[in-house]
């Protein structure tokens, strides 16, 4: 597998909040999050709401106009007409905003929106099309995603993603890197060149990692469920060992030469922090305080 030789980049994901205290929180979220340099900020999109215009294209407004940073923005391909996309891409080309996280969207029971495309390379490829130097990226699973027949229908697929133009990919959260380097084997054996991103999502407390049990189709190794369980009863030492958790797979990421690490940030800024400070010289940024 070809070494990653440039320095590796670190990003943060953030989604748009529900309520005012969610935007207000977000805001000083963000301002912390820009002081950390990220290489960009991701904004995410939600299926549950059609507002996706207001929602998600005014926060990746807001991140790259009022802070200046480079960003994101994560585009569901089962949830948009054509008409809507090319209006969209007109609107953020005028904003210099050409970073796109192409994906299909989660499928809800029940409900179907209008859309002109069916998986995630039909709008890479549509993008492409419209504005062919807008960066594209597009979603991986180290793990296999919950709708596949198995690993090598999701790596085919995955390649025709790539192929359909995806300029580099970002993966599921995984708690397991032996469970990445496997995947990024079995990329380079299929022919996948792009970078890969890994996505870390520390888990803070236990309603996180239910949450990521149930819906993420990521395992949680026994190391992690050992810590779950000896700090049940002590949420400050469960967030804690979380952090830590996260920090020891990103040094073995980087030591392993990952292409970057994409941080799901929850919308909090200290745990980000909190990593940042404990790996910044590995991404070659600068810490925030002195070490003596
Ligand atoms: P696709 O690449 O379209 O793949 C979906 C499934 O279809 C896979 O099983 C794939 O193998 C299969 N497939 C692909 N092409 C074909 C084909 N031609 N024929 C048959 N099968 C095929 N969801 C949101 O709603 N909002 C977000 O902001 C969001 N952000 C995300 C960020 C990241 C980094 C990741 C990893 C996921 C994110 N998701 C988000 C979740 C994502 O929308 C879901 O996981 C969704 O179920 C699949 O999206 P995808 O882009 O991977 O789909």
């Amino acid at each position: 597998m070809a070494k990653n030789t440039t320095r590796p980049r670190l990003s943060f994901e953030v989604f748009p909040p529900n309520s005012k205290v969610g935007v207000e929180n977000l805001t000083s979220t963000l301002d912390e999050l820009r002081n950390l340099d990220p290489s960009f900020i991701s904004v995410t999109c939600s299926n549950h709401k059609l507002d996706y215009e207001k929602t998600t294209i005014d926060l990746a407004k807001y991140v790259h106009d009022s802070l200046k940073c480079p960003t994101m923005v994560h585009m569901p391909a089962a949830y948009v007409t054509k008409t809507q996309v090319a209006r969209i891409l007109d609107e953020l080309e005028e904003l210099n905003i050409n970073q796109v996280l192409v994906l299909r969207g989660d499928i809800i029971d029940g409900f179907a929106p209008e859309s002109d495309f069916k998986y995630a390379s039909d709008l890479t490829k549509f993008i492409k099309q419209q504005k062919p130097f807008f960066e594209v990226s597009g979603a991986c699973y180290p793990e296999v995603h919950p709708d596949s027949k198995n690993r090598i229908d999701d790596v085919r697929h995955l390649k025709e993603k790539v192929d359909a133009g995806c300029d580099q990919l970002i993966t599921q959260l995984f708690y397991d890197n032996e469970q990445f380097y496997r995947f990024q084997e079995e990329c380079a054996i299929a022919g996948i060149n792009v970078p890969i991103l890994a996505g870390i999502m520390p888990i803070v407390n236990r309603k996180q990692a239910l949450h990521v049990v149930e819906n993420c189709s990521a395992h949680l190794p026994k190391k992690f469920l050992a810590i779950l369980d000896k700090y049940k009863d002590n949420p400050v030492a469960l967030k804690e060992a979380g952090i830590a958790y996260a920090v020891d797979q990103i040094v073995d990421l980087v030591t392993n030469d990952v292409d970057g690490v994409h941080l799901y940030t929850m919308n909090k800024s200290d745990t980000a922090k909190h990593i940042y400070e404990n790996t910044a010289s590995l991404f070659n940024l600068a810490p925030t305080a002195e070490l003596e």
